[in-house]
């Protein structure tokens, strides 16, 4: 699988957010890991292992191909009518704007904050139809209802966390269905850094959003779920085809690997 990430820089967030084993450290390149088996169990580690090794190095190769990894793959085009933008938001999530380009359709996945997300609409003159959401934590939805009142979007988010996503409007649970302007979306539910989170996969286009249950290296902190439950969830993750590519909700890869090393 390919992992999409760069760097990002922005405001920090002053409330309580998601995270990963580790804080973020910021404007730095994707690097190839060299792990060690001190962080992770064996199963989770051969998962993790065989999700990022290939694809990080691909990202870092891109990298320093043009000099900098911080603004590269921050637009994507996964099958011939679906492009996905990563939008860099808060300290260091991300956000990623759908567009299906022969209906114009647009959706956002995870708009932690509204406004990167209206500037990069505004610079195309889109307008948003969808919001998805991976789970309730406001890192991921805190954009949800300035954009719907300005927009008008739908929210999208699991069954589970009906009452704790912002202007929610259609709730999906594991194994549903759900269509992006003709893209199959399939909902995996992926328990573990909470209990409603899940991850959207495109079949179609070969794409999965994987929210915080899967960064670069690393996966959610485990705020509402067991370990049995992440690793299980990761597990789906794992199983999906090898061409599959995984657009994380954070960008942690650098700490992670020095965490790796130590
Ligand atoms: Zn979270």
């Amino acid at each position: 699988m390919r992992m999409f990430s760069k760097a990002c820089s922005l405001v920090v967030s002053s409330l309580p957010r998601c995270s990963s084993s580790a804080p973020a450290i910021r404007g730095q390149p994707s690097l190839i890991p060299r792990v060690s088996r001190k962080w992770l169990g064996k199963p989770l580690m051969y998962g993790i292992g065989t999700l990022l090794v290939m694809p990080l190095r691909t990202i870092h190769g891109v990298g320093r191909m043009f000099g900098a990894a911080r603004y590269l793959c921050n637009m994507t085009s996964v099958s011939s009518s679906l492009q996905i933008e990563l939008v860099p938001c808060l300290q260091d999530n991300y956000a990623y704007i759908l567009h299906d380009v022969d209906t114009g359709t647009v959706g956002v996945v995870d708009p932690s904050e509204a406004v990167p997300i209206i500037n990069a609409l505004e610079k195309r003159n889109q307008n948003l139809t969808y919001i998805l959401n991976t789970h309730h934590h406001y890192d991921h939805t805190g954009g949800n209802l300035e954009l719907k009142a300005k927009y008008g979007a739908k929210v999208i988010g699991s069954e589970k966390d009906k009452d704790r996503i912002p202007g929610i409007d259609i709730t999906l649970s594991e194994g549903d269905t759900w269509m992006f302007a003709g893209h199959q979306v399939l909902v995996m539910e992926t328990p573990g850094h909470t209990s409603g989170h899940v991850s959207f996969y495109f079949p179609g286009s070969g794409a999965i959003f994987t929210g915080d249950t899967l960064f670069s290296l690393s996966c959610g902190k485990l705020f509402e779920g067991t370990p049995e439950q992440m690793h299980s969830s990761l597990q789906k993750i794992v199983a999906l085809p090898d061409v599959t590519k995984v657009y994380c909700g954070h960008e942690y890869t650098l700490v992670n690997d020095i965490s790796f090393q130590i």
